[in-house]
């Protein structure tokens, strides 16, 4: 399953699939729930994972990007759709990065007609949607696993949290709010590991991630010696 083959192409040899996107969730036929999520980071990594010799699938949400050379596309609408997109293809794949805002909770009662605007108040019951990274993490048999986490504050405790929790390889940390990361075209990453902390400094997307892609290539190196 593995091949790297120096420096240039580090993930030749490799299947690596990236999630990207918001994820929306219906209330009824016209309307959802979802974020603002643009897709751009995911399909940056995604593309990024492509220049370095990887085979990629991207699995992404609703959103207006074109497809980066090389990559295999699959676009979902829902949560559940990109958990179900994610595990018909996880045993067959080296990496797995979450860069998708994958929403939380859905409706749990979507409706099949047009919700009508008769009572002065309406209230939403909503239910947890299954955590993707996580169930790929928990896994026997997994790949190397790299999630992101968006916060508003305290971004290295709560980054560390998920790493413990959701059993991640790596995580890729961003503040967020107040025209930072989501909609924009720059970024800055705070990357963490068990043992380890590397910072990426305010840049484009798409040299941001070809960083991370580098740095995700050196750790699986590592692992395997
Ligand atoms: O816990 P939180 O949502 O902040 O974690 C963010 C990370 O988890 C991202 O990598 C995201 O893609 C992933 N995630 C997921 N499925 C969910 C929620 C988050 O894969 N239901």
């Amino acid at each position: 399953m593995r091949a790297g083959n120096g420096l240039d192409r580090p993930l030749e040899g490799r299947h690596i699939m990236v999630t990207a996107g918001p994820t929306y969730e219906d209330l009824d036929p016209v309307r959802f729930l979802g974020n603002r999520s643009s897709g751009r980071m995911g399909f940056a990594v995604a593309a990024a994972a492509a220049e370095a010799g990887g085979r990629v699938t991207l699995v992404a949400g609703p959103v207006g990007l074109a497809t980066p050379a090389g990559i295999e596309r699959i676009d979902v609408r829902s949560a559940g759709q990109m958990m179900e997109t994610v595990m018909a293809r996880v045993d067959d794949c080296d990496v797995f990065i979450g860069v998708a805002a994958v929403a939380d909770y859905r409706p749990a009662e979507p409706r099949g007609e047009k919700i009508k605007k008769t009572a002065e108040t309406l209230e939403l019951k909503l239910i947890r949607n299954p955590d993707i990274l996580a169930t790929v993490a928990g896994r026997e048999q997994r790949p190397f696993v790299v999630g992101f986490a968006a916060e508003t504050s305290d971004l290295e405790s709560y980054a560390r949290g998920k790493l413990e929790k959701k059993n991640l390889d790596l995580i890729a940390a961003n503040l967020v709010g107040q025209g930072r990361c989501f909609d924009a075209s720059d970024n800055a990453l705070e990357v963490f590991s068990r043992d380890g902390h590397w910072s990426f400094p305010s840049q484009d997307k798409r040299s941001l991630a070809r960083e991370l892609i580098e740095l995700i290539a050196e750790r699986i190196e590592l692992s395997e010696t």
